[in-house]
């Protein structure tokens, strides 16, 4: 089915994903129609339409269906039921969201696809975080099941006697407890893939995280992950079409000493792949929109030598004067009006061109 421009392009979720989305649509003559509980979220400003709803609000989304032509979510920290009243045009569907937001789930689902992951258990007790420890050895990781994101819900364990207390920073919730990867890179495989089978790649960013944030996304990637990006790219197409996904995926990977192992998938358009707005033919957001809409694939082929993305991060937005002027770097401010700490504000992408 094809959604033609002139269509409403219903968004789930109203932040800075939502707000490049909408205005990657904007550019292919569609109208964005945003979702969202908060009373100014960033992507309205660049929607022709808005609705403020809760997302576990069955008859606001059911509404909300019958006035957009197709639908997409741009967070997946919300819950799958509402959204199944969105039936055929919620693209990704909900299998793609149910999975990815759970990471025991998602991690189970990785395996059945033949992908790599860190070691893991399951853990919903003290006495099966003790047990995990003992049985992976440190350092591990627990994380939330549900509502992590940029490094929340998680707690290391370096030695036996921090299983108490990481226990209760994550306040006892269901959790993975993931044996420490020893990596020497990130990197992720950002793909967009179409009903009817196309898929296309981007080429990988290499990602640099501080305290569970990402900082950095490089291409071309360093010869740390070049070697491994072909088996990379192999695993995310077989989970993309596990899932049957339509539209862009993200996967997160550790350069193993042995291989990529999968960190983590995200449904979606992914800050890993903001770079492809100034580094790539068809940006990751336009990509999504055309899937989506059932538009041709664009090319992803690089348009440039080599691109870095610095996000900015809380109060790194104050340095918008100098990067404004800064001849050659492209800055994006996301319009949020508060700078609170470990709060995404903006990015800057700075490319390179052969001479
Ligand atoms: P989020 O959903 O918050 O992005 P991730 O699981 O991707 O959570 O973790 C954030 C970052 O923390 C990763 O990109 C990586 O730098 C670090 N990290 C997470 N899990 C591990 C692990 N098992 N071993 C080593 N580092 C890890
Ligand atoms: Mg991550």
């Amino acid at each position: 089915m094809i959604v033609p421009p002139g269509s409403v392009i219903g968004i789930v979720g109203g932040g800075q994903l939502g707000r490049m989305l909408s205005m990657a649509a904007a550019r292919l003559g569609y109208r964005g129609h945003i979702l969202d509980p908060h009373e100014h979220p960033p992507a309205a400003d660049v929607a022709a339409f808005a609705t403020r709803a809760d997302f576990g609000d069955a008859a606001a989304i059911e509404a909300f269906g019958r006035v957009v032509d197709v639908a997409t979510y741009e967070f997946e920290n919300l819950p799958v039921g509402p959204l199944e009243r969105l039936g055929d045009k919620l693209r990704p569907g909900t299998k793609s969201l149910a999975i990815a937001q759970d990471r025991a789930r998602e991690k189970s689902f990785i395996e059945q696809c033949g992908g790599r992951v860190a070691p893991w258990r399951e853990v919903s007790s003290l006495d099966d975080v003790r047990r995990a420890v003992e049985e992976l050895g440190v350092p591990v990781v627990l994380k939330t099941r549900r509502y992590g994101y940029d490094g929340k819900g998680q707690a290391w364990i370096r030695s036996a006697g921090d299983a108490e207390s990481a226990w209760a920073a994550i306040a006892e919730e269901p959790a993975v407890a993931e044996a420490g990867v020893d990596f020497q890179a990130e990197f992720s495989v950002i793909l967009a893939r179409w009903a009817d089978g196309p898929h296309a790649f981007w080429d990988s960013p290499e990602n640099e995280h501080r305290e569970g944030i990402l900082r950095r996304s490089t291409v071309p990637c360093s010869e740390r992950i070049a070697p491994q990006v072909a088996e990379a790219r192999e695993a995310a197409l077989r989970i993309a079409e596990a899932l049957g996904h339509v539209g862009v995926l993200t996967v997160e990977f550790f350069a193993g000493e042995s291989g990529p192992v999968i960190n983590e998938i995200a449904p979606r358009v992914h800050n890993s792949g903001h770079w492809t707005i100034e580094g790539a033919v068809t940006s990751q957001f336009e990509q999504h929109i055309r899937a989506i809409c059932g538009l041709p694939p664009g090319s992803t082929a690089l348009t440039v030598t080599s691109a870095t993305m610095d996000n900015l991060i809380g109060e790194d937005v104050n340095d918008w004067p100098q990067l404004v002027a800064e001849e050659g770097a492209r800055l994006h401010l996301y319009g949020k009006h508060e700078a609170r700490p470990g709060r995404k504000m903006g990015h800057v992408t700075r490319v390179s061109r052969r001479a």
